[in-house]
């Protein structure tokens, strides 16, 4: 449920620019060549954590802050993403690790339980597993990873240990990342029009359209375009958080201003729940 013009102007936008691939270091990811053997662990526990758990409310943090949280408690303690230490992790510790109250925010009860759970159940698993690697195992199997048809935090682990510069997976085979920042933009450009009934008669139903409609334009912008998922996702990603965000939308700094049909439509908020 595409419009094919709008993908195709798109694609024209998205063709012309030039978009550096993400390599995974930086700002709150584990350094270079330190503790190799651990650092996919890092991002395994801290990719399952890159989801919302439906609509919040002001103060109550996202996954972005949430990951930085992880990667000071990985500079505090390597081994908390042990998968041993993880699925012993106890509730106080989680929330301990996730306690924002010094910045006036908060993680609510339902969203730590489940995130203390996420990250129990993975340590579970791969503790489960007798010489378990990254690199033989298929990711979508795992634990919390393994609930979503569109496996978008699967195809983000992927993407991470593939372009890592250690290449902890030499397969590049991952696919489009589905969030909602990629579900907004795509709405608000036109390329998934949009019906209302998505959004009140069944969300479950609609939300599932919406992300199939959405996989589906990435992968043809990659074929469109050259474009690997990494630099779409980059683009779109990016794009979404910082520009085309649900309030406060900033169109002027937009790269797809002039394609961009939609711009009325900014009370559209999508939630990805559990995805
Ligand atoms: S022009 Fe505005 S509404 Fe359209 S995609 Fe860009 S930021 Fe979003």
């Amino acid at each position: 449920m595409l419009e094919k013009s709008k993908l195709d102007r798109l694609a024209e936008v998205v063709d012309e620019l030039t978009i550096t691939e993400r390599d995974f270091t930086g700002d709150d990811m584990p350094e270079v060549g330190q503790d190799i053997e651990k650092i996919p662990y890092f991002f395994a526990f801290t990719a399952l954590q890159m989801c919302g758990t439906g609509r919040k409310v002001d103060g109550e943090v996202g996954c972005s802050r949430i990951w930085s949280r992880f990667y000071e408690k990985w500079c505090e303690d390597r081994h908390f993403f042990d998968p041993g230490t993880a699925a012993g992790t106890s509730y106080a510790e989680m929330e301990k690790v996730l306690d924002f109250s010094d910045r006036g925010l908060w993680v609510s009860d339902k969203d730590l339980y489940w995130r203390w759970q996420l990250h129990r159940g993975l340590g579970r698993h791969i503790s489960t597993i007798p010489d378990f690697s990254f690199a033989n195992m298929r990711i979508a199997f795992l634990e919390g990873f393994n609930y979503d048809p569109f496996e978008k935090k699967a195809n983000l682990l992927r993407m991470i240990l593939a372009c890592r510069p250690e290449r902890f997976v030499d397969n590049h085979q991952y696919g489009p990342v589905v969030d909602y920042h990629v579900m907004r933009l795509l709405i608000r450009t036109g390329v998934i029009p949009f019906q209302e009934a998505m959004q009140s008669k069944n969300m479950a139903m609609g939300e599932r359209m919406l992300r199939e409609s959405a996989f589906s334009a990435i992968v043809n912008l990659k074929m469109k375009t050259g474009k690997s998922y990494n630099q779409l996702d980059t683009l779109f990603w990016s794009t979404g958080r910082q520009i085309c965000r649900p309030f406060k939308i900033r169109c002027r700094h937009c790269p797809f201003e002039q394609v961009c049909s939609n711009k009325s439509a900014i009370e559209i908020r999508i939630d990805t729940m559990n995805y």
